[in-house]
């Protein structure tokens, strides 16, 4: 049994799969407009401010910030029971994009909202690196 074994992994989609390799290589990987400069995830087919198709990808910088946050205490199900407590954030990154992870690699009771957060990586499956975030140093 591996130590993320049980846990409910994300299935890579054709709009996620860059997303999703990008992980793979310790890289964050976010859309951007090449109209007008907009920046967004998740990733999908148009651009969420000007709606234009060129939407490209670029690496993000990997640091945000925590814009909200819970501490579960008690587990989803026995995949999630060694980890507890854990924190489940909203990191809104440097270029705008919000994203749901996880901040770990500190106390549960140190994390706040406006706390600086970098990108790390973490091989969940063969197949899926989940991207979480950590304090800034
Ligand atoms: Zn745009």
């Amino acid at each position: 049994m591996g130590a993320h074994d049980g846990k409910f992994l994300p299935r890579p989609t054709p709009e996620t799969e860059i997303f999703w390799l990008g992980c793979r290589n310790n890289q964050l990987m976010i859309q951007r407009c090449t109209a007008c400069g907009h920046h967004q995830f998740y990733p999908r087919m148009l651009c969420t401010e000007c709606a234009s198709a060129q939407v490209d990808w670029v690496q993000a910088s990997g640091r945000g910030t925590v814009k909200s946050f819970t501490i579960v205490r008690r587990p989803v199900t026995e995949a999630y029971a060694a980890e507890t407590p854990y924190v489940i954030a909203l990191i809104e990154l440097d270029e705008g994009p919000t994203l749901m992870s996880n901040v770990t690699a500190c106390d549960v009771e140190k994390v706040h909202i406006g706390m600086p957060v970098t990108v790390s990586f973490e091989a969940w499956s063969d197949d899926i690196t989940m991207p979480l975030f950590r304090p800034a140093t």
